[in-house]
């Protein structure tokens, strides 16, 4: 064992060039330079047609997105050249720059070279190289003795999309996997309920937005972080959708829309249940399609807002536990208008009344659609117009497009306003909008957001089989509520950087300095590292060990994780790992026992591959297309709640006010709040296109396009006596941090902007995420994907670093 070290320092040109296996021959081919700039071994490949040379096809990352399939030259064992892989149909040949960027990064020297261990203080970044044997060691040690003293449960397990796992590990050593795992899925919390199903992110087809004749976009900006959803809008335009964005900040993706509203930061809902109220008061909603196929006709008590039900059968809760029986609701009754009284909805022969104040059984009863109304007259055009600052004529305006220049789509990403405590309320007011105009299960008329991530195609990967008992244990939060409440973790095994997944990030890394143990396995000395125990090195998607290191099938598209190159440095992959964990234990055997066994048992336990087999992908370079028509949900008008009506009345939601959507202002970034006494501007993280979350921040070949800086408007910046480049220290009174700040008009007066992910190495002082908040609604808990982190909910002030 060597002497105590930081690990990036030992990571010396010399011994990179040697762990990734050049030879002064290679180097004589290329020159030394060579190997650190683009010159010579970026040629074209027939310029050098000497060299050993061959392509082998990868999968690149998800989070954005993307899933490209690239392929890959490698000259001499080393990777040359990005290209997308060449499908027939132009659509999928896709790669940006971050892919691009990979010839450069996966050599970065930012890259762990051996396994590491930590012998100075959590959070120092003082480690020790070890042997795998030693890494192997110490782990079956000090899991061991916690997962004995506390039960299995005691191990956190978390991975990120920059990882390549089974993902089984957790199920085989019953370790908690945390309660939701999603941190900007607020939006489809208010969403998703109404339809029932997860229609925020499985809605339709990108390709069905040529139908769109209006599409309102909330927030999102695919121009900038969702690069292959952005094709798919250029299409839409060019058949003649108007595009309008809502944002506070002229995004990229505002630049490529017909409009551009700014708004102020965390009152997405107003607007929305502004613009509801808009549609009535002009009478453009489609009262036809609402009594057909909504709620809205249901009855509800008057006196306490639940639906007139029937009761549930005994004999259907028989067996259920209380969570599931819970779940199980009685058929609602309407209003029929034929005989005057209270019938079950799909009663025969029965005609719903829409509106209207009745007596059933002695008890005051109305419709859903009449509290919609009275919840109207709440949220007025003029208030909204006042708490948004968009003018209350182009409220109106946005409202009659939606109305009556249809089809219409309201379009979500991840992030925007799913960062604030309401984003959920944006969310049910868009399932309000879509029932009062009947753009829902119709061709170019939906809401959701279009990423073909998450579109539904015609075949999915089986399981590798295990024991009936392997399963995670159950958790009761998530780890970004861990320092708040008592739970049983005591280690966390991590595959990835998680310091993106958390808010308040001095209380996070003072609960990361308590836990006993904490093992993370990552290829990039990304910013969790220095809180690791043990840090293990493991590949990227271009490394292997085999031939085939994984399969994926998204959207239309079967795609293999081939051998690019051999594994640099003393790197493994991610499946050799998961492996060796295992082997500490004596699990091994329940994985399989190559990661080529697993992409052939999942294909082959999979369905909608009839007539492909396995090697018919690997003969075909790796990617496979799939027959796929472009589809949208529901067109049946039928949807997945329990009535089978589109239902955006929450009753779940009751005890907050909120079976209807119901405004209530962002948790921190409201006007009036006393703390903008003290901290006057909001601050907003927003995804970049030279990033994936804390991914490509090391990427030399991106950093020379993106510094790390808070953006200011320039009024901003001159009330606070600075100049653009000026170092500022961000601040407020959950912690600080420093870097350049930049003036850009695109921000909105009253905000910042910095782009997410980056590294504090590459700040001046601090973590970003010391300042964001850390404060969850409580409705969150009852919400389908649970509670979420308002990192844009957040004030700071500014100042020059140092005054
Ligand atoms: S990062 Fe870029 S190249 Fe990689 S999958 Fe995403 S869009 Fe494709």
């Amino acid at each position: 064992m060597s002497e105590s070290i930081d690990a990036r320092k030992s990571l010396s040109r010399r011994s990179f060039l040697r762990a990734a296996g050049f030879t002064a021959g290679a180097l004589g081919v290329f020159g030394a330079a060579g190997m650190l700039s683009a010159d010579g071994w970026l040629e074209p490949a027939d310029a050098q047609a000497a060299v050993d040379e061959h392509t082998a096809a990868t999968y690149h990352q998800a989070h954005c997105e993307g899933n490209c399939s690239l392929k890959c030259t490698v000259r001499d064992g080393r990777m040359c050249l990005i290209q997308p892989s060449e499908w027939d149909n132009p659509k999928d040949r896709t790669v940006c720059l971050k892919g691009l960027a990979e010839i450069e990064h996966v050599y970065s020297s930012e890259r762990i070279q051996s396994p590491l261990k930590l012998v100075g203080e959590r959070g120092s970044g003082e480690f020790v190289p070890i042997t795998w044997d030693e890494a192997w060691m110490e782990i079956a040690d000090r899991l061991g003795s916690l997962r004995e003293k506390y039960g299995d449960d005691c191990v956190l397990y978390q991975s990120t999309s920059e990882n390549d796992s089974t993902g089984l590990l957790p199920s085989i050593m019953h370790m908690q996997i945390g309660l939701y795992g999603g941190i900007d899925y607020n939006y489809p919390n208010g969403i998703d309920p109404a339809f029932g199903y997860p229609f925020a992110l499985y809605n339709a087809s990108p390709e069905t937005l040529t139908a769109t004749r209006t599409l309102i976009n909330f927030g999102a900006n695919p121009y900038e972080s969702d690069l292959t959803r952005a094709g798919y809008l250029n299409a839409a335009k060019d058949a003649g959708c108007e595009l309008i964005t809502i944002d506070p900040h002229f995004s990229t993706t505002a630049g490529k829309s017909d409009h551009w509203i700014s708004i102020n930061p965390g009152t997405d809902p107003a607007l929305l249940l502004g613009m509801a109220t808009a549609i009535l008061d002009n009478g453009w909603q489609d009262e036809s399609f609402m009594a057909a196929n909504t709620s809205f006709p249901f009855l509800v008590n008057a006196s306490d807002g639940t639906v007139v039900r029937d009761p549930v059968d005994p004999a259907k809760l028989v067996g259920l536990t209380e969570a599931e029986a819970a779940l199980i609701t009685g058929k609602p009754y309407i209003w029929d208008t034929v005989s005057n009284s209270a019938q079950l909805f799909d009663a025969a022969g029965v005609m719903p009344a829409l509106e209207g104040t009745f007596v059933s059984n002695g008890s005051k009863v109305t419709t859903v659609y009449s509290l919609v109304k009275e919840n109207a007259k709440k949220h007025t055009t003029s208030w909204a117009a006042g708490i948004t600052g968009i003018d209350e004529s182009a409220i109106v305006g946005l409202a009659d497009k939606y109305a009556n220049q249809k089809p219409a789509v309201l379009m979500v990403g991840y992030g925007s306003a799913d960062k604030y405590t309401n984003g959920d309320i944006a969310g049910h007011a868009m399932t309000v909008l879509a029932a009062m105009t009947g753009n829902i299960g119709v061709e170019g008329g939906t809401i959701g957001a279009f990423s073909n991530n998450y579109v539904i195609g015609p075949a999915t990967l089986g399981t590798w089989p295990l024991p009936e008992d392997a399963a995670p244990s159950p958790s009761t939060m998530d780890i970004y509520e861990m320092p708040y409440n008592e739970n049983n973790v005591h280690a966390i095994v991590s595959f990835g950087d998680i310091s993106n997944r958390v808010a308040n990030y001095n209380v996070m890394t003072e609960w990361y300095k308590k836990l006993d143990f904490i093992l993370t396995v990552d290829p990039f000395y990304s910013p969790s590292i220095p809180y690791a125990d043990i840090v293990l090195p493991a590949c990227t998607r271009f490394e292997n060990s085999e031939e085939i290191g994984g399969v994926k099938v998204v959207y239309d598209r079967i795609m293999l994780r081939q051998k690019v190159i051999e594994p640099l440095f003393e790197s493994k992959t991610d499946f050799e790992i998961e492996r060796g964990i295992a082997a500490c234990f004596g699990l091994e055997d329940l994985l399989p026992e190559s990661a080529e066994e697993y992409a052939r048992v999942r294909f082959e336990t999979g369905e909608g591959f009839d007539g492909i087999a396995f090697d018919d992908v690997i003969d075909n370079d790796g990617i496979y297309a799939l027959p796929f028509e472009p589809f949208i949900a529901f067109t049946d008008q039928i949807y997945a709640t329990p009535s089978g009506k589109f239902d955006p009345y929450y009753e779940t939601l009751l005890t907050y006010g909120q079976a209807l959507p119901t405004y209530e202002a962002p948790g921190e970034v409201y006007d009036g709040n006393p703390l903008a006494d003290k901290y006057p501007l909001k601050f907003c993280q927003p995804r970049t296109r030279f990033r994936l979350h804390t991914q490509f921040s090391d990427a030399e070949w991106i950093r020379q396009f993106l510094d790390d800086y808070i953006e200011l408007n320039p009024v901003d910046m001159a009330n606070r006596g600075l100049t653009h480049g000026d170092t500022v220290e961000v601040f407020n009174d959950r912690g600080s941090f420093r870097c350049p700040v930049h003036a850009n008009e695109s921000v909105r007066p009253g905000c910042t902007r910095m782009f997410e992910g980056s590294w504090p190495k590459y700040l001046k002082a601090g973590h970003y995420q010391t300042v964001t908040n850390d404060r969850f609604a409580e409705r969150g808990y009852v919400n389908w994907y649970g509670t979420m982190i308002p990192y844009n909910d957040t004030l700071i002030e500014i100042k020059k670093a140092g005054e």
